[in-house]
């Protein structure tokens, strides 16, 4: 039977060991295997109610006890769950390689709590509310309710980018800046339909990166990428890392 390291390419492993410039591009497959659901699956229904409903500025408007209960639900099972294998995984190869940036989708804040420093939440994060008027920051409490800003008594939303919303062009810039200098990239649990995240890997391939794509299924990127691995990211990432310093493991 094919065994976890025979799906993995020897040539990923062998530019893995020897990459100076690595960036992680991840999405809410990364954190499915700690029990927070992604959008997509079935599980991402809420009281009958679509993500795609609730994660918009006009939603918010209309409804925004609706939005922040959806928002205290998902803080919740977030605080339940425990980062996996694979944020660990991805904790270490920061530690492994010179120049690191994990770039994630994910709002989560799993891979903080595994570790990762160098990371760019480019889709916010739940644990902060915003100011819709001020923009001033603050961390949420476990029972925060719907709350007005201190500062300016502008409504406080989560502090989260929502669909049909511009991401922080200063983050964005250090994502592009990153992979296009990167000589490895991976992707993992992310569909790469949303943008602009899903050009990244595009970078480092127009640049002679290596991308190594690892997912359950195949996406938009699979054509295109130098490889990819299919199945659960904390397995394959776990592995990946054991292959490329065996004697470390
Ligand atoms: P997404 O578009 O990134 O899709 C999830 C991808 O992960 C799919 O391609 C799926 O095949 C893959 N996948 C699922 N389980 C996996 C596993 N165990 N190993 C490897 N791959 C796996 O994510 P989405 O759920 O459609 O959400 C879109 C956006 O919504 C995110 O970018 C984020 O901003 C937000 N979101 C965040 C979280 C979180 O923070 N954990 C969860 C859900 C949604
Ligand atoms: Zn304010």
């Amino acid at each position: 039977m094919e065994g976890l390291a025979d799906r993995i390419p020897p040539e990923a492993v062998q530019r893995l060991c020897e990459s100076k410039r690595l960036v992680v591009l991840t999405g809410a497959g990364v954190s499915a295997e700690s029990g927070v659901p992604t959008f997509r699956g079935k599980e991402g229904l809420w009281k009958n109610h679509r993500p795609e409903q609730l994660a918009t500025p006009q939603a918010f408007e209309k409804d925004p006890e609706l939005v922040w209960d959806w928002y205290h639900w998902r803080r919740n099972t977030v605080r339940e769950a425990s980062p996996n294998p694979a944020h660990y995984a991805i904790a270490e190869l920061e530690r492994k390689i010179p120049a690191f940036a994990l770039v994630t989708q994910n709002v989560d804040g799993l891979h903080l709590r595994a570790g990762s420093e160098k990371v760019l939440e480019i889709h916010g994060d739940l644990h902060h509310a915003r100011c819709s008027k001020c923009s001033d920051v603050v961390a949420l409490e476990e029972q925060a309710g719907l709350v007005i800003c201190e500062l300016c008594g502008g409504h406080m939303r989560p502090n989260v980018v929502w669909f049909g919303e511009n991401l922080d062009v200063r983050l964005l810039e250090e994502a592009f800046v990153a992979s296009r200098a990167s000589d490895f990239l991976i992707v993992a649990g992310t569909s790469n339909i949303v943008q602009p995240a899903a050009s990244l890997a595009y970078e480092a391939l127009g640049n002679d990166g290596y991308v190594l794509e690892i997912n359950l299924d195949p996406t938009p990127l699979t054509g295109s990428a130098s490889a990819t691995v299919l199945g659960k990211a904390g397995e394959i990432l776990g592995e990946l890392v054991k292959m490329a310093w065996p004697e470390e493991h």
